[in-house]
């Protein structure tokens, strides 16, 4: 993976540029090394706590990434293959669940960096138009083609999508790979009806539960804990309706409500800065060895593993999958809470 590398060699931690969150400019050091070991210098704001590459990257360069190399990086295919719809399908209709209360109430839907169309497809019914964007030529065609979702191919900058024209927006684990964070949030805010709401969900990068070594990647821009998030979101003149914090502190979750006004406030942070440097710090390789997390994140990606081959196996057809998954979803709301077993051979027509 080529992306960025060039720039990491010349980053020397001088010639800052302000914090698109407080508008300070100094910064301290987390790391040297992405996930892969590969170079990549992240540093945290003094001023706030936002988390970012340095340098940032181009706007060219994220353009380049996102149009052909993402989708080979994290999954090694352009478009979706059965295994990931399913699973994407499992995510979506979790994520439904856990927006019900919002979704119920819209009409009008977007989902920003739709993929395969999957959230898209089970947010759709019969009283809600839903629309995605997504700037992935193979994935974006398949949700249209496929699952016979309103695609816009392309960039948040670049979609023709009327102003006020939505209900709810929603952004899984979007925010941290745009490299204007504040721009999206106030597109999306442009795009919303007047107290509308929007839906963000991130990776936390206060999260304990992954390896420190695994915690920063070339994809992510920016790394975000609720306060920056939250702020940022207000800054961009929203309120905040709801959060939520995964189990295992793994993700965050912030639902926003549209205000009629921007804030003019620059967020005070400077505790939350300090926080997440000395909870990095703390967190060390051998601390998260002898912690649960490595051993129960083996042991879910074991059965994920199994639970995926043996369904795909049996039923290689994945809007098929996708089409069962929603159906179950529709019939009861407890679908997700049943043993992954009964699911699954609920979804394989040959098991019936
Ligand atoms: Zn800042």
């Amino acid at each position: 993976m080529a992306i960025f590398t060039n720039r990491e060699k010349e980053s020397k931690m001088n010639g800052n540029i302000p914090c698109c969150l407080c508008g300070k400019s100094e910064i301290s050091l987390l790391s040297e090394r992405d996930r892969h070991g590969k170079p990549l210098t992240t540093v945290i704001c003094t001023g706030c706590g936002l988390v970012r590459h340095h340098p940032l990257p181009t706007p060219e360069e994220v353009r380049q990434y996102y149009e052909k190399d993402y989708r080979l990086d994290y999954k090694k295919t352009l478009a979706p293959k059965p295994r990931h719809i399913y699973r994407a399908g499992l995510v979506a209709a979790q994520r439904v669940k856990a927006m019900n209360a919002w979704l119920s109430e819209a009409r009008h839907v977007l989902d920003i960096g739709a993929g395969g169309g999957e959230l898209c497809y089970m947010m759709q019914g019969a009283n809600r138009q839903v629309t995605g964007i997504e700037p992935n030529r193979g994935y974006a065609l398949h949700a249209k083609e496929k699952l016979g979702i309103n695609m816009v191919v392309g960039d948040y900058q670049t979609s023709p999508l009327a102003p006020s024209s939505f209900d709810l927006i929603t952004m899984f684990h979007v925010l941290e790979h745009i490299l204007e964070p504040s721009k999206i949030l106030l597109q999306a805010r442009d795009w919303l009806r007047p107290e509308g709401h929007l839906i963000v969900e991130v990776p936390n990068v206060e999260a304990l539960c992954g390896s420190p070594k695994n915690r920063f990647h070339f994809a992510h821009i920016y790394n975000f804990n609720l306060a920056t998030l939250e702020s940022l979101g207000q800054r961009a003149g929203f309120f905040v309706r709801n959060r939520y914090v995964a189990n295992d502190g793994g993700i965050i979750r912030v639902v926003f409500q549209k205000t009629s006004k921007l804030s003019e406030l620059a967020p005070d942070l400077g505790s939350n800065a300090k926080g997440i440097e000395s909870l990095l710090q703390n967190h060390t390789p051998l601390r998260h060895l002898f912690s649960h997390y490595p051993y129960l994140r083996l042991w879910r990606k074991i059965l994920r593993g199994f639970d995926e081959w043996t369904t795909v196996r049996s039923t290689a057809n994945g809007e098929t999958l996708l089409g069962s998954i929603k159906q179950q979803l529709e019939q009861t709301e407890r679908f997700l809470n049943r043993p992954m077993s009964v699911i699954r051979s609920e979804l394989s027509p040959t098991r019936q």
